[in-house]
């Protein structure tokens, strides 16, 4: 893994807002050097100093608050210094620039972040969480996120490593004896353990696609019918004339989003072009857009009618096996029905009516409540990347329990649990790649 940094970075750590207060962060070992030049002396550790900032000739920059905080008990585990100045582009860059004469460089996107978790102050999740709480776009969002900085989510994963660990070490001491080893891979006592790591880790699995959900908000696709209702259900949902309704089937012709918070949740929706063969190339691209967007979306939203609820369950055939289905039967108002709701092949069957609003509280209820509403206290972020390393963790573990069953073959087991082991190591960055740490870190903003 790559080892902690030995030079000193600099940015301006927020930028210049209405308060106007902006800050310069320095990080690395010649922090105290540049503070004993800003201030003329070694700063207490801790103390806030009001100090006259000046460039390298002597001329006054900017008249602000110095503060030293000595590795390890910093953000970044080195040595920062904190200026604030003036809460000016011109001040800060320019008192950015001294700090750089006096010693630093300039710092890259997330580097102070990257910095905290190579020297062990964070885990990857929680730097990730770092970048997430201050990206966050809903108030649940950034609930979760703080969760995941706080170690929540790294806490989970740790538990889960230390049982697959003690399980890999039983099965590996088993090995050992090759003449008891059959007998010894089928004790009972093994295979409970492992079943409950397999349930444990099921659940961390459930935990943390909400925990995508919570941070991304959840990523609905309208799909159905031309002319069934979907840029109407849009807009009512949006409460805007975003989508172009008419009554010529066809109509929408390319993917539209509209992104709403219900009750602090965030909600992407798209409205898809109508599912449809058509010789129309305009109309083509659009259904091509559509299955796109479909297998992205978390939820998928097929609008029917009453006239035609039973010919569209064809089209629910055509979607992504991951996406929970809802199905609107739209235009109730039309067929003189009632709204209601109903659970049908394990899918939920919703009576609205786009154009009167009846029924959408309860679609907007069921949503929100997907999206992982009323999730309680303990809700963390969590993204892509970790659900992929817990689905390989369970493919892993599934292998182990067919091998515990049926061949015994012990080394093999062993092996899956090294893998598993593996892969949950790479979400708290116990394994991780330049390449991914590059990707993760260069997402962040300058002077985090
Ligand atoms: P899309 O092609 O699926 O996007 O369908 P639109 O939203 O463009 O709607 C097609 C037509 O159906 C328009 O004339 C809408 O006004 C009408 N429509 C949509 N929803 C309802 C509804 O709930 N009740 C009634 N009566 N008409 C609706």
């Amino acid at each position: 893994m790559t080892t902690a940094p030995t030079d000193t970075i600099a940015a301006i750590a927020s930028a210049p807002g209405a308060a106007g207060v902006g800050v310069v962060r320095v990080s690395g070992p010649a922090a105290p050097a540049i503070a004993q030049a800003l201030l003329g002396r070694a700063p207490q550790p801790r103390r806030a100093y009001l100090a006259a900032f000046r460039d390298g000739v002597g001329e006054l920059i900017d008249r602000g608050l110095l503060l030293h905080f000595p590795a390890p008990a910093s953000y970044t585990g080195e040595h920062v210094l904190e200026l604030q100045g003036h809460g000016s582009a011109v001040l800060l860059d320019a008192l950015l620039r001294r700090v750089c004469e006096l010693g630093a460089r300039l710092a890259r996107p997330g580097e102070f972040t990257e910095r905290a978790f190579l020297n062990g102050k964070l885990d990857l999740t929680q730097a990730e969480a770092v970048a997430d709480l201050i990206a966050a776009r809903s108030q649940a969002g950034a609930r979760a996120a703080l969760q995941s900085m706080e170690g929540v989510f790294s806490r989970k994963v740790g538990a889960l490593l230390q049982a697959l660990i003690a399980l890999r070490v039983h099965i590996e001491a088993a090995i050992d004896f090759p003449e008891e080893e059959i007998d010894f891979l089928a004790d009972p006592a093994i295979t409970a353990r492992l079943e409950n790591l397999r349930a444990e880790l099921a659940e961390l699995l459930r935990e943390a696609q909400r925990g995508v959900r919570l941070n991304d908000g959840l990523k609905v696709a309208i799909v159905g019918r031309p002319n069934a209702g979907k840029s109407s259900l849009l807009n009512a949902l949006a409460g805007s004339e975003r989508a172009i309704v008419t009554a010529i089937p066809g109509t929408t012709r390319d993917v539209l989003r509209e992104t709403l918070s219900l009750d602090g949740i965030a909600l992407e929706l798209a409205d898809t072009a109508g599912l449809r063969e058509t010789q129309d190339e305009v109309e083509r691209e659009g259904v091509r857009r559509a299955h796109g967007q479909l297998a992205r979306a978390d939820v998928a939203l097929l609008v029917s009618d009453a006239g035609h609820a039973a010919a569209d369950l064809a089209l629910l055939d055509a979607l992504p096996a991951g996406a929970e289905r809802v199905v609107l039967v739209n235009k109730i108002d039309l067929a003189h029905a009632a709204a209601h709701a109903e659970t049908r092949d394990g899918n939920r069957w919703l009576w609205v009516s786009a154009k009167t609003g009846e029924g959408l509280d309860a679609l907007r209820d069921h949503l929100k409540q997907l999206a992982g509403a009323g999730s309680g206290e303990g809700a963390f972020s969590a993204r892509r990347r970790h659900v992929l390393a817990l689905e390989s963790v369970r493919d892993h573990l599934d292998r182990t329990a067919a091998i515990l069953t049926g061949s015994r073959a012990g080394e093999l087991a062993a092996e899956e649990l090294r893998q598993a082991q593996h892969a949950l190591g790479e979400i708290t960055g116990d394994y991780s790649s330049d390449d991914l740490l590059g990707a993760i870190f260069s997402s962040f903003c300058i002077g985090k």
